[in-house]
């Protein structure tokens, strides 16, 4: 706050406003239209939120392209100078994008570097899986501070969308009523795409948000009732859209989907990388296609960014159904925000357990 008033302040002189008299008016009129607040985000996905949160008031670019695998990013020069003139940034804050402080040293902007008003971690108030027992890159891991693929999990989104908001309320007090709003309107619709709108009008979005997060949703649905009938037949949305694969085993490419898992009860019995980040070597695939053939595993899922051929080739050897779905919006045509990129991915995968 005393910052901004000093940069009024700073702005008047320069205008050479301060010989005039009177004082300094602290109350802008509020019929001036503000400037909507630069974000650049490390990954598409956020910047989706950023957007559903922000609405007007944000202006937000993504350094990764939807189809880039967030690892391995090779950001053009031209974002360091977005990053320079940017009043927020959000990244993951765990080692996901490992190219982001080479790049905040080029922009150097205070305001977004760690520890500046304008730096918000996705990963904040977030219970973080596959935590390692020693962070250790040596073997070539690229998750070491636990699994950094948040935005699996529509519940996790929710999270990092909070995170978004408390950040963009820290740059700009004076928005915040925006900030909030928009928070609230994001955090209804994952609670009724998640739930269905039945349950979500019953029971509302935080009692079951809660539920869901202690994994106990489904113990409370199937033994409560409601006129007569069990809870359990009001679900709808994607955890009832999900049936198919529930309690189910997969094969999966990389370890995208640790909070996907977690929120649908379906599990990854098998990995194609021999380790995240390292590409499978022909030892590790034969073990692994004796694995899909002993224990009947037939479906294979994979983030759009890995190389289609390979990803085909794994999952027809193996006799498996593929599902190769993006991470982020924008990625494919009518994949145009975090809702129905949810949407496609549990389709998706209720579609391949349906058809096995
Ligand atoms: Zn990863």
């Amino acid at each position: 706050m005393i910052r901004s008033i000093l940069m009024r302040a700073a702005a008047m002189v320069a205008l050479g406003f301060s010989g005039l008299s009177g004082p300094l008016d602290l109350h802008p009129r509020p019929a001036v239209a503000q400037e909507p607040l630069r974000v650049v985000t490390t990954l598409p996905v956020y910047a989706d939120l950023v957007r559903a949160v922000g609405g007007g008031q944000v202006e937000v670019s993504s350094i990764a392209n939807p189809n880039e695998d967030a690892h391995f990013v090779r950001p053009k020069p031209s974002f360091a100078l977005d990053l320079r003139r940017a009043d927020a940034f959000v990244t993951t804050g765990l080692d996901l994008e490992v190219w982001v402080p080479t790049l905040l040293d080029r922009a150097g902007n205070a305001d977004v570097i760690e520890g500046g008003p304008g730096y918000i971690t996705a990963y904040t108030g977030i219970t973080l899986l596959d935590i390692p027992a020693s962070a250790d890159r040596s073997g070539g891991d690229v998750h070491i501070f636990g699994n950094p693929h948040l935005t699996t999990d529509p519940l996790r989104t929710i999270q990092v969308a909070r995170n978004v908001a408390t950040g963009l309320k820290r740059v700009a007090p004076d928005r915040a009523d925006v900030f909030d709003a928009g928070l609230a309107d994001l955090t209804d619709r994952i609670h009724r795409h998640l739930f269905g709108a039945r349950l979500v009008e019953l029971l509302g979005g935080s009692t079951l948000e809660r539920l869901a997060l202690n994994h106990t949703l489904f113990e409370f649905l199937r033994t409560q009732e409601y006129e007569g009938r069990p809870l359990i037949q009001l679900l709808g949305g994607w955890l009832a859209a999900a049936e198919p694969f529930r309690g189910q085993q997969m094969i999966c490419y990389h370890k995208n989907w640790a909070y996907f898992e977690d929120r649908f009860d379906v599990t990854c019995a098998e990995y194609v990388e021999s380790k995240p980040g390292i590409a499978p070597t022909p030892g590790h695939v034969a073990r692994l296609l004796q694995r899909m053939q002993a224990d009947e595993l037939n479906v294979l899922l994979a983030a759009s960014y890995f190389d289609r051929d390979k990803v085909e080739a794994v999952a027809r050897r193996g006799n498996a159904v593929l599902v190769q779905v993006p991470l982020s919006p924008g990625a494919r045509d009518g994949i145009d925000d975090y809702l129905a990129l949810v949407d496609v991915w549990v389709s998706e995968l209720a579609a391949a357990f349906h058809s096995r």
